[in-house]
């Protein structure tokens, strides 16, 4: 470290996704002081949204889980939800971090009995369903949240509904009065894990996202196919309640595209093969069209592509779609020309998924930090002992094991750049 300063051992993560939680509790465990801050009211990221893990299909809880309990263990971890970084000074082993705090307006009193939920009628867009339903204005993020605390939507506080609130709680839990605060922390070296947000579809003017209820994207999708999702798990079309029976998948959905996100986000083949298993496991007669320019099956997960192209009632239909039309009966139809064949064709769905691909999420830092054509956070050429390391899909899209390899990588590179400085 320069200038001889003090120098700080602790080590800070921002971002709770699976990333940012891995790369904590590596850190954590090797006995580092380590502080994970989450912007949202819940750790787990995008993760916790999904259905179901590929290749496996097992429940995403099964992961986090071992994390959460391995982080109550964790004494020198500390995690603060609702938080974000606002401005960073410093260099290397002395960085002084301002960060942010949103109200949650319920302290850790909370049991998460649900009292709350029931007293009032308001209602707020469902953030962890994508606003696909809405959700009591007093709501706990979702069934698996962590911390298992509940949050009092900001859009009630000042009005009658929010007293009702308060006046439900047995446990003194719900403070209407807290309010955004601010304090500094002195950290030896930053790991960036604020991952990734899914690609606009309204910017997909020939998809036409908004024409139809029944054209969806693939992490709604996850959501559809959940249980505790808007549908309750039902696959359906959205328009009138239907069983979806006739999906259509649509790959590269604004990726590789050099109008919308040039590069390939790596797991939308893999989600989609997830999608059209969800499908044919809920409807023995459903039948699933994926529209596709190559299939992009990496590794080992070549073996769940085979599985799902083995199914003869998943068809693969090679073709860039052109455009989605809505048709007189009201279905939304993909329309396009078979590459293999040179087939025009114009197809109506019960649902079309458009498979739009992973942007960084971390839009302007705080600080300045290195970042590629796209916006994902890379190292600095010639700087391998630099404090700013990235991890997980703020610094690539990755899929799960591969952002939980880069976190392990990330928490060593915070270890060695704290005790580097010291
Ligand atoms: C449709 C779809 C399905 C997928 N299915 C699978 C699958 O089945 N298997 C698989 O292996 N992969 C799958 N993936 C990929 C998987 O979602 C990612 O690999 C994973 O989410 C990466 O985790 P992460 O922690 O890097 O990012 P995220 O999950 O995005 O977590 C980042 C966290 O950082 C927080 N954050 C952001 N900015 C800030 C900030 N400024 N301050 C504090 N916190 C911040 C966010 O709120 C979030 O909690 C899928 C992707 C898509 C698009």
């Amino acid at each position: 470290m320069s200038n001889g300063g003090p120098s700080s051992q602790t080590i800070l993560v921002v971002g709770g996704g699976i990333s940012g939680v891995s790369a904590a509790i590596e850190a954590a465990e090797a006995g580092q002081e380590v502080i994970l801050l989450e912007s949202t009211a819940t750790l787990g990221g995008r993760v916790a949204q999904l259905n179901r893990y590929f290749p496996k299909l097992c429940h995403p809880t099964c992961g986090l889980e071992i994390n959460y309990s391995r982080m109550k263990k964790a004494r020198n971890l500390k995690v603060y939800t609702l938080t974000t970084v606002e401005n960073v000074t410093g260099e290397r082993g002395n960085y002084t971090v301002t960060v942010k705090t949103q109200p949650r307006y319920v302290n850790a009193n909370c049991t998460a009995c649900g009292d709350c939920a029931q007293a009032t009628e308001a209602k707020v867009p469902n953030p962890f369903n994508y606003a696909m339903d809405e959700i009591s204005a007093a709501y706990l993020p979702h069934e698996m949240a962590f911390p298992m605390r509940y949050v009092v939507d900001g859009s009630v506080i000042g009005t009658p509904e929010a007293d009702k609130i308060k006046g439900a709680c047995k446990y003194d839990a719900v403070d209407l009065d807290e309010r955004e605060g601010s304090f500094d922390v002195t950290v030896g070296a930053i790991v960036w894990a604020t991952g990734w947000q899914p690609y606009d579809p309204a910017k997909l003017t020939s998809y036409r996202f908004d024409s139809s209820p029944d054209i969806i994207t693939n992490v709604e999708m996850e959501r559809m196919a959940s249980h505790d999702g808007p549908t309750g798990g039902k696959i359906v079309r959205l328009s009138d309640g239907a069983e979806a029976k006739k999906v259509a998948l649509v790959q590269c959905a604004g990726s590789r595209d050099h109008n919308h996100l040039p590069y390939c986000s790596r797991v939308c083949c893999l989600a989609s093969m997830k999608h059209a298993a969800y499908v044919r496991e809920r409807y023995a007669d459903a039948n699933v069209d994926i529209y596709y320019i190559d299939i992009r099956a990496h590794d080992k997960l070549d073996t769940f592509y085979q599985r799902i192209k083995n199914d003869p009632q998943v068809n693969f239909v090679k073709s860039k779609p052109a455009s989605i039309v809505v048709n007189d009966e009201g279905r939304p139809c993909v329309k396009g020309e078979n590459t293999l064949t040179r087939e025009l064709y114009e197809e109506p769905y019960d649902l079309i998924v458009l498979a739009t691909g992973m942007e960084p999420a971390v839009g302007a830092p705080p600080v300045s930090l290195t970042q590629d054509d796209y916006g994902f956070i890379v190292p600095d050429e010639g700087e391998e002992d630099s404090g700013m390391i990235s991890c997980g899909v703020a610094s690539g899209p990755l899929d799960v094991s591969m952002s939980v390899q880069s976190a392990t990588a990330a928490a060593l590179k915070a270890i060695q750049a704290v005790k580097g400085a010291a």
